[in-house]
This record gives C-alpha cells, structure tokens and sequence, in this order.
C-alpha cells in the first residue's frame, strides 16, 4: 500500500503538461466522476479564474467575495473558507460524517489526494467541492443555484453510487449443487413446510405453502407454538400442519417437501419414526398415507406413489 510521502513523492515529481506525470496517475485513480478529476487538475493548478486569480492578472477589478465580502476570492476561499463552504462542510459532516482534515494552505489541493483521507472521504470531498464550484458559477451569472441541502445530497450520492460501482457487493450466487425449487409432477401438488425455534422460550412456528405443478400458489399458512422441544420436532409438526392444510384444501396427491436433514433422517428410521416423526406420521395416515413411506420419502398422500412421495433435505428453494 502506498504510503502518503510516496504519494507526494510522486505528485512532487511530476512535469506539468506531462500526461502521465504523478498528479494525473493519483487523480486517474480516484474513485470521481472525469469532471471532477478535470475540476481538480485545475484545482492544483490554479487554471480556475477566481477572482483573485483574475485580479492578478489584471483581468478582474476586483478581488474580494460577492457572498461573504472576504478580500481575495480565491479558489481555498470558495471551496473552503466561504460562508457558503463553511455551511456546506458542516451539512457534509453532521449528514455524512465526513469531515475536512487540517489542511496545508500552500499544499492543500495534493494534500487532499495524497492519503490524508480514507479514499471514500475523497470520494465525497472532491465531489463536494466541485459542486460548491459550480453554485458558485451559477450565482456569478445570476443563475438559480442548488441549495446547500442539495448539493449536500448530490455529492452524498454521487459519492455513494461511485463506490457502489467500484466496489459491487458480492451477490451470492446460487450453488448449482443445490436445486432450487422443482414443481411436482403434472396433477400432483407440493407442500413446502419450515418451522422456527426460539430455544429461550421453548416456543416456535411453522408454516406451510402449496403449490402445484406449475409452481401456482395454492395455499398456505402460518402457526404459533407456545410450547415446543426442540427444533426437529418443530419441523415435523411443521410438515404435519403442511399435511392438514393440503387435506382441508381437498388436496390429495402431494409431495412434502422439508430443508429439515434430520427429520428426514429421522423418517428413514423407523424406530425413531415413532417417536419425534409421529405427528408427522400420523396426519399422513390421517391424509390417507401409507403408514410407511419409502427410504427418500417423508410421507404423502393416499393416492400418492412412493416414487412421488418426497422429502428432500435440499428443498430449501422457496
Ligand atoms: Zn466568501
């Protein structure tokens, strides 16, 4: 990571008129729009006719600032020192926490670009000041300028928006391993069901969708539990429930699906099925099941195949 004495090192060292001298190798990294990376080589530059810079050159009468009356109206003056700079600032730090550091008044505009500050604070101070500069054109030629709170809030967003661009969160991308969601077979329908656990207060819920063939909601619903054991039986009477929705929908050929892996291994076990499994079980009897269902099955409906009949521990895809 480059240090802020390399840095200047390297703004020091360049020639101007030199296109890939230092200054322009910090700007070109900066995380700006192009208009505010031109603003700033301009900036450094003094090539900004302020109007103590135009009164120099004889160009401009007068030197001092139309806003505040201060006697030199000099680039510093106006993205700075102004009144209009000051409330600006302020605005920025209260609303964005971004303050501007102590700052040279020879070396100040490469000192901003040299590391003193965390590359998202330049991001939104070089943005600041360029709009600060453009207010103060628009008031110069008489325009409607943006309000403080404006330009606070463009160069917030700007800012904002610049960083996004340059630092896309990761958005996590499925894992092809896993499938998502698969509807069941033509004329069959499918329950997801998943349950909540809060272990402090032994309580839960479940709930249960139905879709059919061609993935269309076709119920659902949603259950409190003032009193529960533990996460894997909340599963089951969460599948349970699926179960006696489907039934009181009239729906008879379904597949169960659960992300609950124990509860399917559980189910595979019959001598544990008749334990913490039974509510499920026992509402898939009520359903017309089959007491048993096949191993890679959690239970189904009367009419339902054993094929058909599934419970996938990677159905998770709702
Ligand atoms: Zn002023």
């Amino acid at each position: 990571m480059r240090t802020i004495r390399k840095k200047r090192e390297e703004y020091q060292n360049h020639e101007p008129g030199a296109s890939a001298d230092g200054l322009w190798k910090i700007l070109w990294k900066l995380e700006i729009p192009p208009k505010v990376k031109v603003f700033w080589w301009r900036v450094v530059h003094e090539f900004l006719p302020a109007r103590h810079i135009l009164w120099k050159r004889h160009i401009e009468p007068i030197a001092f600032c139309a806003v505040c009356g201060a006697p030199e109206e000099s680039i510093a003056h106006v993205l700075l020192y102004c009144t209009v700079a000051r409330e600006f600032w302020h605005q920025v730090r209260v609303g964005i926490g971004v303050k501007i550091p102590s700052l040279n008044t020879a070396s100040w505009a490469s000192d901003l670009i040299s590391g003193i500050c965390s590359r998202q604070d330049t991001t939104v101070i070089l943005c600041g000041m360029w709009t600060l500069w453009m207010m103060r054109n628009k008031r110069r030629h008489g325009e409607l300028s943006m309000s403080i709170q404006q330009a606070v809030t463009w160069a917030r967003d700007t800012a904002y928006d610049l960083w996004q661009i340059s630092h896309p969160v990761q958005l996590q991308v499925p894992d092809k391993a896993s499938p998502r969601w698969m509807a069941p077979s033509q004329g069959w329908f499918k329950i997801n069901s998943d349950a909540a656990f809060y272990e402090n207060k032994h309580s839960g819920a479940t709930a249960s969708v139905i879709r059919d063939h061609r993935g269309s909601f076709h119920a659902a619903q949603a259950r409190w539990y003032e009193r529960g054991f533990d996460v894997c039986l909340m599963e089951a009477l969460a599948c349970r429930d699926g179960l006696l929705l489907a039934k009181q929908q009239g729906i008879h050929q379904v597949w169960l699906e659960t992300d609950c892996l124990e509860l399917i291994n559980l189910w595979k076990n019959n001598d544990v099925q008749r334990s913490i499994v039974d509510p499920v079980s026992s509402s898939a009897r009520a359903a017309g099941a089959g007491a048993r269902s096949p191993p890679e099955s959690a239970t189904g409906s009367g009419a339902c195949p054993p094929a058909s009949c599934s419970a996938r521990a990677e159905g998770a895809g709702t």
